[in-house]
């Protein structure tokens, strides 16, 4: 699946924008797995619901509103922290220390962000283990967003005009096509992470990847290889 990039493609581009889960590590370590779970088991203790009608009432808000926190804030009146200090309570030892790209971010020309609907200790800690968390100027999460998350488009413009972000010299990576629909339409670069081996995942019937989908320039299955192409550019 992998599309060989054209670095001069992305000469233009001084701003780079990842987003954190399943695109700076690959969709099978299944880190979100943990966090799913630990969200179902906040509703339930929320709402004293059984856990499959805590599960059905997490996915429907997830549908509804874009993250399970925002039709919680809006349906519940919930503390926001406490949910998000709950959902990441997790266990990072599955994620490995990655030098090839820790090397292929550094190497990049310009800033680099980490753009995520989670926090920047959730950011942090991911990124910590992975080994390249040095190597990006700032994390943009959900409390900065006002937990807004991405697609909103408002949540974009609030990221790239805190960060003064020039969005036609920007790219984005992400692993979600929907979260693409916005920076393409601000001009950006697009680079969808798609999982390996597809088949063995289970996702969402929205969240599956059209070979056409006109707000994709790239999609790549191997974040490093494809960094290491455009910084051979
Ligand atoms: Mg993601």
């Amino acid at each position: 699946m992998t599309n060989i990039p054209d670095p001069a493609d992305f000469s233009h581009v001084r701003d780079w924008v990842f987003d954190l889960d399943n695109t700076l590590y690959p969709h099978h370590i299944n880190l979100f797995a943990q966090i799913d779970r630990n969200m179902t088991d906040f509703v339930a203790t929320l709402l004293q619901l059984e856990p499959e009608e805590a599960r059905k009432l997490q996915k429907q808000y997830y549908h509804e509103h874009g993250t399970t926190l925002r039709g919680l804030m809006i349906h519940h009146k919930i503390d926001p922290n406490a949910f998000l200090e709950k959902a990441h309570a997790i266990d990072y030892s599955a994620l490995l220390p990655h030098p090839e790209l820790g090397e292929a971010i550094k190497a990049l020309s310009g800033r680099k962000f980490i753009f995520t609907n989670g926090t920047v200790s959730h950011a942090e800690a991911a990124a910590r283990a992975l080994g390249i968390l040095d190597h990006f100027d700032d994390i943009f999460d959900i409390v900065a967003a006002d937990y807004v998350p991405k697609p909103a488009g408002e949540t974009y413009d609030k990221f790239t005009q805190l960060k003064r972000i020039d969005t036609a010299h920007a790219a984005m990576f992400e692993d979600l096509p929907r979260n693409l629909i916005a920076p393409r339409a601000l001009g950006m670069k697009t680079v969808l992470l798609a999982p390996r081996n597809l088949g063995e995942f289970v996702i969402e019937r929205w969240e599956e990847v059209r070979e056409d989908d006109e707000n994709i320039d790239y999609v790549t299955d191997d974040l490093a290889t494809f960094l290491q192409t455009l910084n051979r550019g």
